[in-house]
């Protein structure tokens, strides 16, 4: 799939270039290599847990008069979410490019456990950069990388959150690019980094396809993903992208209304303009300057998206939607008790966007909804903000 080139870019100082260049040709290296992608299968199958399965909900559907439903379930991978699948990728290139040390950068504190969980499986060292803000609210979170052996350090710039926590690690990885590899998190940042992660979480839509095929012998009909920096969105689709007959939906984060502030549905309040590295669509206001963000859930919760979302919105070839943070809780407690699976809230937008639109499929319709994740991080926020049982 050739996607657009006018989205991504490496727009860093000069300092950056070097350690991306040496990057992209280690990369290039590894994704022909046979033994990196034997090696990284066995490591996904025997450690991580893949192939996830493709479940059926049967209840779930009837409750949201649906056609079959099926969900991918990255929430069943070790740690919790599709994030395992990058970070061992590339705590698995860094080790073959000889690097001892991974540094990485988190906002709630998902990718930042599934790196310091791959470094601890792979012996590296590995130092994590986190708002101050975010450790408070994520402390769980902390505990874990540092009980994993991580170094988590505080980041006191600026808003104290993830966009801060990104330029700390950028610096330092400036500074030791010699023994050091960046881990980023999603499909976003400088080259070669977007297409890096799409082809780590690839796997998830390689596997969906000849699930879904040997379950059913037909193609989805409509798939539907969360997008926060869009990694498990972009490997969902991914395999699906070349075959038109498949509507693909994405759904950032409406938060509490599209409203300066008060949401982080790029496409519907964004503009095209370069953040963290690359080009494409972000939030930010007349002067450029990069605006507040708000989810209910903490990844979709980022002022931009990766390159190749922008990209596929300007061509037509994927849509982008929005739900609100109570839709998204609704699905939640809808899915919880219709199936007894405990969704993440991020993918909750996914699912809300499910219960929306599938009365308007025929019955001989497919759904597939990637469930990126499990809800076990959400639990204290759900039950400390009293949220109604809306089953
Ligand atoms: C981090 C996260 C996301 C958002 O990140 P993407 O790069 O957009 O996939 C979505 N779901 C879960 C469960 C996450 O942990």
């Amino acid at each position: 799939m050739v996607y657009p080139h006018s989205f991504g870019g490496q727009f860093v100082p000069e300092i950056l270039m070097t350690p991306l260049l040496r990057l992209q040709q280690s990369w290039e290296k590894a994704r022909a290599s046979n033994t990196f992608q034997e090696e990284l299968d066995a490591l996904l199958r025997h450690y991580a847990g893949r192939p996830t399965p493709l479940t059926e909900v049967k209840r779930f559907a009837a409750a949201i008069d649906s056609p079959r439903l099926f969900l991918k379930r990255e929430d069943l991978l070790h740690t919790g979410a599709h994030k395992i699948n990058n970070a061992l990728g590339q705590c698995l290139l860094a080790k073959q490019m000889g690097k001892t040390r991974i540094i990485a950068e988190t906002g709630a504190g998902q990718h930042g456990v599934a790196t310091a969980t791959a470094c601890a499986r792979l012996g590296l060292q590995c130092v994590v950069y986190m708002g101050s803000v975010d450790m408070a609210r994520q402390k769980p979170n902390v505990d874990k990388m540092r009980l994993l052996g991580a170094e988590v350090v505080a980041v006191e710039q600026g808003s104290a959150t993830l966009k801060d926590a990104v330029n700390e690690a950028l610096r330092d990885w400036s500074a030791h690019d010699d023994n050091s590899h960046y881990c980023l998190g999603s499909a976003l940042g400088p080259h070669p980094y977007p297409e890096m992660v799409r082809a780590f979480q690839s796997v998830i839509s390689l596997e969906t396809k000849e699930q879904l095929s040997a379950l059913t012998g037909q193609a989805p009909t409509l798939m539907i993903a969360c997008v926060g920096g869009g990694s498990n969105a972009i490997g969902f689709f991914h395999h699906f992208l070349a075959d038109e007959s498949v509507q693909l939906v994405g759904v950032e984060a409406g938060g509490l209304a599209i409203a300066p502030g008060q949401h982080a549905a790029r496409f519907a309040g964004g503009s095209p303009g370069v953040l963290h590295g690359c080009y494409t669509y972000l939030l930010q206001d007349a002067f450029g300057q990069v605006m507040p963000t708000h989810s209910v859930s903490a990844g979709l919760d980022y002022p931009a998206v990766g390159p190749d979302h922008a990209a596929l919105h300007e061509s037509g070839r994927v849509r982008y939607e929005h739900v609100s943070d109570a839709e998204a809780l609704k699905a939640f407690h809808l899915l919880t008790r219709c199936e007894g699976i405990i969704p993440a809230l991020e993918s909750s937008h996914a699912l809300s966007y499910a219960m929306k639109v599938a009365p308007k499929f025929a019955k001989e319709d497919i759904i597939v909804v990637n469930l990126s994740g499990r809800g076990d991080k959400d639990l204290n926020h759900i039950i400390e903000n009293h949220h109604d049982n809306y089953c």
